[in-house]
């Protein structure tokens, strides 16, 4: 999602930021419409928060929660502004302090907006990594923490485009397509799996 948002904007900070709080429980197709609509009609801090609450909320009501989501950005725009003069910072631990900012989020906007190497985990890396043995985590949280000791820096923007798409498409959550899956005879022990396709 949030590369088809930078090929289409460009790779800028609170354009990612927002993509990432819309996409939270959201289809992807479903937020890079949003976002889409959004940003042609606001690209900063201060020009989103120029839109009227209900016009912003008529913008984004294919996404769920929006009525949440449409508060929260306005927040989140008004303390960049107050706080970092309208610009997103580009630290783990001042991502974190803006509300609705969680792990997940500030490693997405630290690796798509700013390009570091950070490790962004979310429900496809975290049920991936534990299905082939490289972890062993009950959440996304202890999952970035074990595979950043394991898997080398270099890797770490990589892996979430890697395992995002192969969670889309092949190790799906409930019914994972196995017999189609490269890995399944020598590399996957299939931790978890009960039902396979
Ligand atoms: S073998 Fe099955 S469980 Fe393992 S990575 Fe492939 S699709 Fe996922």
């Amino acid at each position: 999602m949030s590369e088809t948002l930078i090929e289409e904007f460009g790779r800028k900070p609170f354009l990612v930021l927002v993509a990432c709080l819309l996409s939270l429980r959201s289809r992807d197709t479903v937020t890079i419409n949003a976002c889409r609509e959004l940003f042609s009609k606001a690209q900063t801090p201060e020009t989103l928060l120029a839109i009227p609450l209900h016009q912003l909320e008529q913008i984004l009501y294919k996404v769920n929660f929006y009525k949440r989501k449409s508060a929260l950005l306005k927040q989140v725009s008004q303390y960049l502004i107050t706080v970092h003069h309208g610009l997103v910072p580009h630290t783990q631990q001042e991502l974190l302090a803006i509300k609705g900012v969680g792990l997940k989020t500030a490693s997405l906007v630290l690796s798509e907006a700013f390009l570091q190497p950070a490790l962004c985990v979310d429900t496809h890396v975290h049920r991936i990594s534990n299905r082939l043995g490289w972890v062993h985590t009950k959440t996304a949280d202890q999952t970035e923490h074990e595979l950043k000791k394991i898997v080398p820096q270099h890797y770490w923007r990589l892996i979430n485009h890697y395992l995002v798409m192969w969670g889309q498409n092949i190790c799906t959550p409930l019914s994972p397509k196995c017999s189609l899956c490269p890995l399944a005879q020598h590399l996957c022990p299939r931790i978890g799996v009960t039902i396979s396709r």
